[in-house]
């Protein structure tokens, strides 16, 4: 279950209580505004508030000349501009709070990102729920071969039917000992703190998240990308969308300068230069490691 219905009841009543303001809104981030995505099985996202908007960040970035906000279509060559010059410090004016429902082992990977405001649920002072990421059956991968970080292919018959039972049957089988270490019909009860350490790192886990907008597109470019891991990358994606919507110029711009965007070493620029001149030129030639020769393809294609 997603959301409780103590926080259903909490979001439908903010919801049914709009607030008259003076700040900027950015008309497309209102409809996000305490709406819950679904991610994963039992995970969400959702925007608690935000700040600022694209006209926030002219603003900023104008600031030493005195002059207020200009068209939409300047400002968005200024986004442009910044971005492309990794201006970081206007896109640190918008800020976003969300609160995330997520399994341990990919909240290891998120607070990684140390650049936020986190404020987790306590496992001290309260039970966790009985939830469990239980991977779908197209997400049941073997380990990649290639790829010590990677996935192969997808597990079948037997295999994934095993795994499957090993995965529930173990949380499960923690969980029923958890409940009754910490069970208070005796007065004997194991303190929460302590029976917690039983629960395997796929049983879910709440915070709030509140970052910038420039630490957070660094956060989007590493985990939205192909090589992050499906578990954390579809809650980046889910947050692009967001994204997209709240800061329509600036995410144009991530998207275009940075996820879409390369960078090339100068023995790459070497490359590409020599080849625009009729050399051909390989891996031998290149000065470039195997790896490295590999993204370089990747990259030009
Ligand atoms: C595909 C992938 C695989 C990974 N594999 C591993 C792994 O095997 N093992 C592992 O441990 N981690 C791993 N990581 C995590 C990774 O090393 C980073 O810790 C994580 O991506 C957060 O990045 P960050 O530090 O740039 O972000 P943030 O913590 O948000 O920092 C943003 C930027 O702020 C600056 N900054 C923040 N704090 C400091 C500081 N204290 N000192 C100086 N500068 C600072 C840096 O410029 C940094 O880039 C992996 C990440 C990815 C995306």
């Amino acid at each position: 279950m997603p959301m409780t219905p103590e926080q259903q009841a909490e979001i439908d009543a903010l919801r049914s209580n709009p607030q008259p303001t003076l700040r900027a809104v950015a008309e497309g981030m209102e409809k996000h505004l305490y709406t819950a995505y679904d991610v994963l099985d039992h995970g969400f996202i959702r925007v608690i508030d935000y700040m600022g908007d694209d006209a926030a960040i002219c603003q900023a970035a104008r600031v030493s000349y005195g002059k207020g906000t200009k068209s939409v279509q300047n400002d968005e060559g200024l986004i442009r501009y910044l971005m492309r010059h990794w201006h970081s410090t206007p896109f640190e004016m918008c800020e976003i709070k969300l609160h995330v429902k997520l399994p341990v082992f990919v909240a290891r990977q998120w607070i990684r990102h140390r650049t936020a405001n986190v404020n987790e649920y306590s496992a001290r002072y309260s039970i966790l729920d009985r939830e469990f990421y239980i991977p779908q059956a197209e997400q049941l991968a073997a380990q990649s071969v290639i790829n010590n970080q990677g996935r192969g292919e997808a597990l079948t018959g037997e295999e994934a039917a095993r795994v499957l039972e090993y995965l529930k049957g173990d949380a499960a089988r923690c969980y029923d000992h958890y409940e009754e270490m910490i069970s208070q019909d005796d007065q004997q009860g194991l303190a929460r703190e302590l029976a917690r350490m039983n629960l395997p790192a796929n049983i879910y886990t709440q915070w709030y998240w509140k970052v910038d907008l420039h630490n957070l597109f660094h956060f989007l470019r590493l985990r939205a990308d192909a090589h992050a891991q499906y578990e954390i990358r579809v809650y980046a994606e889910e947050i692009c969308k967001v994204v997209a919507d709240w800061v329509p110029a600036a995410y144009g711009a991530f998207e275009d300068y940075r996820m879409g965007g390369a960078t090339l070493s100068s023995k790459a620029i070497d490359c590409v230069r020599r080849m625009l001149k009729g050399e051909e030129v390989t891996q031998e030639t290149s000065g470039m490691s195997k790896g490295e020769w590999r993204e370089f393809e990747g990259i030009i294609g």
